[in-house]
């Protein structure tokens, strides 16, 4: 058998903190054969990105080593001194990161940053090393090398940096490459051009790649094999077919459950309850214990351990453990809660509560010294749309297409330059911000990064007031804090999160305090602007069944705009596609999916990753 070209043996990094010692990576193993694809999955905070930062020997300030090694080629790497793990960088292993501008020094060009690595670890000439970085950028397909040789980062796009970055990655064929949620940051199109860019140039080269990812149909597509993390440990750990087609621990069924897809409409999406637990912090026994809908008597106190049930697929929990099964700890606590079905409006029942007809938002593009406008970026080009009572329509597209603006300008939150917005029948475009107030409160927005959109000064329960003092302002203040819990509640708060602070809460709840302060006025029609792109899978299936359940209650209309047709397959009634400004195709979602008919759909369509004949 050939050496690994990664052999990672019961690797444990460890952080101190103010909390105590945090595990991020808790005893780990796994290993990668030469030009094969693993896959490391997880939730944020399961110790995935720390294992990669592990194998590349960039754990900083606070992190050590507790144990374990990290065999690269059969040399261990973390006895290396400083100056070998340098080398070591770049040559041997080297690593994409989810933002390219991040990792690329805006003051160089992209060739100064080609040509660094390349004169680092390899004897060339400089006329040599120039025209083997112009042949690296011309592998990750850009058409004009020596163009982009002389470019600034600043000046590309988010897809053509990760390309660069790429590059540079691949420059000295490394043995492995790490990719740490290489694509997450890109439009569903470009993500695919990147994926098969990674894969044919690790074809090319022989390299091993670890992928890192929370997108379980990139994995799919591209692994040999996946681990699963939980809690800095191996859940699980198989060929990928054989994970998606048998998955084994309890956590990976869930979290392929949690996944949108069309055959979910039907029902809530399955969620796993609480959130990962802190590092510090860990159960004695299993970490998914208090999360584990098959937990026994004896798992929070017993650590279940690594093992299979078929040859290469391995599971650690009690479940697969004969021996545990057979003693009173295997006494199940609870049964998994009945899920229960959404009912829906039939959608010919809806009647139209908002209409956007032809309407255009221009913004000036102004040159020279008076600043003269010499033409328009036409961001949203004249659209009809139409959205109906207790419906969703869900609008789609690539960053740049429009639909941010457009779901903006349809709530008056941008001026449109031209078309008209009807609300009910009554025409909105002409009225002024004050005669505006009635259709204020009746439509919300709710955005993709609650953090940034929450005051972090104002309590909770203050920022959810603000709404009501603007919009409602015949209420008390009795009947003020009697609205704020009772709407708190009813996205999953409890009423003492009035008093604290947004930093205080995870990216989930933070979401539901979005929601809640656009719920606590009384919309019949909310915005949401990829407002469950940034969250986990499980923590997204929680907020979407929310947002269903919601809908289904108070009968609101959503104008879902994101790039996710996962999501768009689980919660739209409709979809419209939106590309330059205009809508090329609008339909049912099922049509739209099974039989799409504008070119750009296709394209969209086919880059998204598929698992299996539904996802
Ligand atoms: Fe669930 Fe117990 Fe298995 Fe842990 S060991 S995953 S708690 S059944």
């Amino acid at each position: 058998m050939p050496t690994p070209v990664l052999e990672v043996k019961n690797l444990k990094t460890y952080f101190k903190t103010g909390a105590g010692v945090a595990r991020a990576v808790d005893g780990v193993s796994f290993e990668i054969a030469r030009g094969e694809t693993f896959a490391l999955v997880g939730e944020s905070g399961c110790g995935t990105s720390v294992t990669a930062l592990s194998i590349i020997q960039l754990i900083q300030d606070s992190g050590f080593y507790g144990g374990g090694q990290i065999l690269l080629n059969g040399r261990d790497v973390i006895p290396l001194s400083e100056k070998e793990k340098r080398k070591m960088r770049g040559n041997k292993v080297s690593m994409i990161f989810q933002e390219p501008m991040t990792s690329l020094n805006p003051v160089f060009t992209v060739g100064d940053q080609i040509l660094e690595t390349i004169m680092l670890h390899q004897k060339k000439s400089a006329a040599d090393a120039r025209a083997a970085a112009i042949e690296m950028l011309r592998s990750v397909k850009f058409p004009n090398p020596e163009a982009i040789f002389d470019e600034y980062p600043h000046r590309l796009s988010g897809g053509m940096r990760q390309r660069v970055m790429i590059a540079i990655a691949l420059c000295c064929k490394p043995d492995l490459l790490i990719a740490d949620e290489p694509t997450t940051a890109l439009d569903v199109t470009i993500q695919d051009e990147i994926i098969k860019l990674i894969k044919e140039l690790k074809e090319s080269m022989g390299t091993a790649a670890l992928l890192i990812t929370h997108n379980l149909a990139l994995v799919y597509n591209n692994a040999e094999t996946v681990g699963v993390m939980y809690g800095g440990k191996i859940a699980e750990l198989a060929p990928a077919r054989a994970l998606f087609k048998n998955p084994m621990h309890p956590y990976t069924i869930k979290l392929l459950r949690s996944i949108p897809g069309r055959a979910m409409r039907a029902r809530p999406l399955d969620t796993i309850p609480g959130s990962v637990p802190p590092a510090t912090a860990y159960a004695e026994g299993c970490r998914f214990s208090g999360r584990c809908p098959r937990e026994m008597q004896g798992c929070a106190a017993i650590e279940p351990l690594l093992s299979s049930r078929e040859p290469g697929h391995f599971a650690a929990c009690h479940l697969y453990d004969s021996d545990f099964m057979k003693t009173p700890d295997s006494t199940p606590l609870h049964r998994e809660a009945e899920i229960l079905p959404i009912i829906s409006t039939p959608p010919d029942m809806r009647e139209t509560l908002v209409k956007a007809a032809g309407l255009k938002t221009y913004y000036p593009i102004r040159k020279g010294l008076l600043k003269r406008v010499t033409g328009y970026v036409k961001a949203v080009d004249g659209i009809d749309l139409t959205m109906k009572k207790g419906s969703t329509l869900a609008l789609v597209g690539e960053s740049g297409s429009g639909k941010t603006t457009a779901g903006k300008t349809i709530i008056r939150l941008i001026e449109p330059t031209g078309g008209e917005i009807f609300f009910k029948d009554a025409r909105l475009t002409h009225l002024k911000e004050s005669e505006l107030k009635t259709f204020r409160s009746k439509a919300q927005i709710i955005f993709q990064d609650p953090y940034s959109s929450l005051n972090p000064r104002l309590t909770v329960g203050k920022i959810i007031e603000e709404g009501l003092l603007t919009l409602k302002p015949g209420l008390d203040r009795k009947a003020r804090l009697e609205k704020i819990a009772s709407t708190l509640g009813r996205v999953g708060l409890d009423a003492g999160a009035m008093e604290r602070y947004p930093h205080e809460f995870s990216g989930g709840q933070r979401q539901r305090v979005g929601i809640a302060r656009a719920l606590a006025v009384d919309p019949e029609f909310i915005v949401c602007d990829e407002a469950v792109s940034a969250l986990d899978v499980s923590v997204q299936a929680q907020i979407l069944n929310l947002l269903k359940s919601i809908q289904r209650d108070f009968g609101l209309s959503f104008l879902f705009i994101t790039h996710d047709l996962g999501v768009v397959k689980y919660v739209a009634d409709e979809v419209a596609v939106m590309h330059q400004g205009k809508i090329v195709e609008h339909s049912a979602t099922e049509e739209l999916f099974s039989n799409p008919k504008h070119a750009y759909t296709k394209k969209l369509l086919a880059a998204v990753p598929r698992m299996g004949n539904d996802f």
